[in-house]
């Protein structure tokens, strides 16, 4: 009978969690490579297998999982992880992809008569979405389990924000270690202590958040009298060699591969650690060196075949701060182009430190230097999908996953190479600089480049500006979603700062105060900052 080939546990004893992971017999790489063997095996008998099931009404073994990342959002490794994660344990997993609106979700779960829906998301706004898909699943009666996963998310998260909202179960899934015992939980004969354990959890983890005194912050008006004052002077300050926009296309990605950091790449598929320890780690070191062979041999095929197109643009001008705002200037006429707005640190900082804002490092309009800023976009995307497609058409998830993740490497990388390029050409404020890999990953240079929805700067919507400075979806192909989101996802962008005192920090909670003017300084209902500001605003 066909049938068993399929639904027999993969390999002898790989049905839980703890057989897949525990004491490092199994690691994700070897798991989701040998669903590839598993899938490519019965890959023609997938046809025959669903019709004998549709006949004789049997549903699958473990159970039915809706998959999806939320609107706006395109996470997808982590997501895709989980789903032949999933798999492998003989749950049917229905991955709607990425960027799937509620209803989407709601009416593929009612089609395929879901046991669980998984939603995923890898950005802040995606958060809301997620409380949007739990509100509605309750409003349209549904009563199946709700698994969250993906960077943005968290226990706190889903236990204050999304659990209220929905009266079936809801369980924040940390990793895709933890997915199949998760869902056997859910599902399985002792579901009901479950579901209370969980009840129980949620109740406690809102009340110790409750009870947890939040530091008090200081007024928004002090912390701007108390913002950092730099010193701005020709020791500090460099006029670029060149002004303006420029835009590198079909980058050789030859040239990217000495600034790959590693070690996200590992992270990619679960294994913590350094690199390149890892590779001679006593428990993990053989499958990470396969892992990194496996990835050595797809990147020569990336770059021989030439799978994957980089694309740049980056501008430098001249700008000035204004409190909380830089205005951006046009090189040739010095009006005002583009006016970008940040957000300013109140939790007390000891010892009289500044309360840091973005604006305090760009000299203030005041001052008697002009200073100028930087903004780039790059990917390394272009081209990504059909190979991908035709990896997954063949069953082959692993490869798939591979490329996805190769190509995050190389747009980080690019960024490096980018960065690296400005501050010693075209900037040149560091034309001197001689910083191997490592250092560069350490970011021991002159010089920051802060990402929209990075700790500093919150607030995803800065790209929306970066996006009009530099036209970087005329000139990279790039776009962005309606949550900011930017597609391909082996994009990454941000801004330059080159004052020798620049340093990435954490923004922390703001106050009601300080979105009023952030809000007024944007033009903008209170509304609507307080939406795209959620994750940071102090209760
Ligand atoms: N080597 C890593 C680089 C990515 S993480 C990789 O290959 O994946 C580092 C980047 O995150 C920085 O260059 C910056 O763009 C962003 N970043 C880190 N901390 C930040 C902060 N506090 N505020 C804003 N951006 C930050």
């Amino acid at each position: 009978r066909p049938l068993d080939v399929i639904e027999g546990p993969l390999m002898d004893g790989m049905n839980t969690v703890g057989d897949l992971f525990g004491d490092g017999k199994m690691f994700l790489p070897q798991v989701v490579k040998s669903a590839r063997v598993m899938k490519k095996a019965v890959a023609h008998l997938i046809p025959y297998i669903e019709a004998s099931k549709a006949e004789s009404g049997e549903s699958t073994d473990q159970g039915v999982i809706i998959m999806a990342t939320v609107k706006g959002d395109v996470h997808d490794i982590g997501k895709n992880i989980v789903g032949v994660v999933l798999q492998c344990n003989n749950y049917r997993v229905v991955d709607l992809g990425v960027m799937v609106p509620t209803q989407a979700i709601l009416d593929a779960a009612k089609e395929h008569k879901a046991d669980i829906i998984g939603l995923s998301g890898l950005i802040t706004p995606s958060l809301d979405e997620m409380v949007t898909v739990a509100s509605e699943m309750e409003r349209q009666g549904f009563d199946i389990p709700l698994m969250i996963g993906g960077a943005t998310t968290s226990p706190a998260h889903t236990s204050l924000r999304i659990e209220p909202g929905y009266s079936g179960d809801v369980v924040y899934v940390k990793d895709a270690s933890r997915a199949v015992g998760v869902a056997s939980r859910l599902l399985g004969e002792d579901r009901q202590s479950y579901s209370e354990e969980l009840q129980r959890e949620h109740v406690a983890k809102r009340a110790s958040y409750a009870t947890k005194k939040a530091a008090p912050l200081l007024p928004f008006l002090e912390t701007v009298n108390r913002r950092a004052s730099l010193q701005f002077d020709e020791t500090t300050v460099q006029v670029p060699r060149q002004l303006g926009v420029r835009v590198l296309n079909n980058y050789p990605l030859t040239a990217l591969l000495d600034t790959i950091d590693w070690m996200p790449f590992f992270n990619a598929w679960e294994f913590s650690g350094r690199f390149p320890d890892i590779l001679n780690d006593p428990l993990k070191g053989v499958e990470a060196k396969k892992l990194f062979a496996d990835a050595q041999a797809m990147l020569e095929r990336i770059i021989d075949e030439q799978w994957l197109e980089a694309r740049a643009v980056f501008g430098l001008f001249p700008a000035y701060s204004d409190e909380n705002s830089i205005v951006i200037l046009d090189p040739l006429t010095g009006e005002p182009i583009e006016t970008t707005h940040w957000l300013r640190q109140q939790k007390p900082m000891p010892d009289g430190k500044p309360q840091l804002c973005l604006a305090d490092f760009i000299a203030p309009k005041t001052s008697e230097v002009t200073d100028y800023i930087g903004a780039f976009a790059v990917t390394a995307g272009h081209g990504i999908d059909e190979h991908v497609k035709a990896f997954e058409d063949a069953h082959d998830d692993y490869s798939a996953i591979m490329l996805k993740a190769l190509a995050d490497r190389f747009a980080e990388s690019f960024a490096e190479h980018l960065h690296r390029r400005v501050r010693t050409e075209f900037w040149g404020y560091a034309s001197d600089e001689t910083l191997d890999n490592n250092q560069l990953i350490r970011e021991q240079y002159r010089g920051i480049r802060p990402a929209p929805g990075y700790p500093a700067c919150p607030d995803h919507r800065e790209k929306e500006t970066l996006f009009r400075l530099l036209d970087v979806e005329e000139n990279t192909g790039i776009s962005l979603t309606e949550s900011m989101a930017m597609t391909p996802t082996a994009s990454v962008s941000g801004f330059y700062f080159g004052h020798p005192d620049a340093r990435y920090f954490n923004l922390g909670k703001i106050s009601e105060d300080q979105l009023v003017a952030y809000s007024e300084g944007r033009s903008e209902p209170l509304e609507v900052a307080k939406r795209w500001l959620a994750p940071v605003l102090a209760e």
